[in-house]
């Protein structure tokens, strides 16, 4: 099969560009069957916003589970250190940094 030139008109800035003779190839070897509806600018601007907007919502959202996991302040009873601990600190409960947490399990 021979391919030509063509000119086509892009969806997105409406400018005429040329859907070249070695592109079609190219697309016809991957087996699409349509000509682009975009611009190669165009068409390298959606991919690298659809890239960037995929790999910074997952960066989001694994921030905001991180922070999501609530900690609250507290002052070891141990050793008076400010620590912070995954529940809400009581006035009759004893409260232990991560240091003394493990001393006072291990060490009874
Ligand atoms: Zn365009
Ligand atoms: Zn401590």
């Amino acid at each position: 099969m021979i391919f030509k030139d063509k000119d086509l008109q892009c969806a997105d800035c409406n400018k005429d560009f040329i859907f070249t003779a070695a592109e079609q190839e190219e697309f016809e070897s991957r087996g699409y069957t349509n000509s682009p509806r975009r611009c190669t600018s165009c068409r390298n601007e959606r991919k690298a916003r659809q890239n960037s907007s995929t790999v910074g919502s997952y960066r989001n959202d694994s921030n905001i589970d991180r922070t999501r996991r609530q900690m609250f302040p507290a002052v070891c009873s141990e050793c008076k250190k400010e620590t912070q601990v995954p529940f809400k600190p009581s006035e009759n409960k004893l409260v232990y940094c991560s240091n003394c947490y493990n001393k006072v399990r291990t060490g009874r």
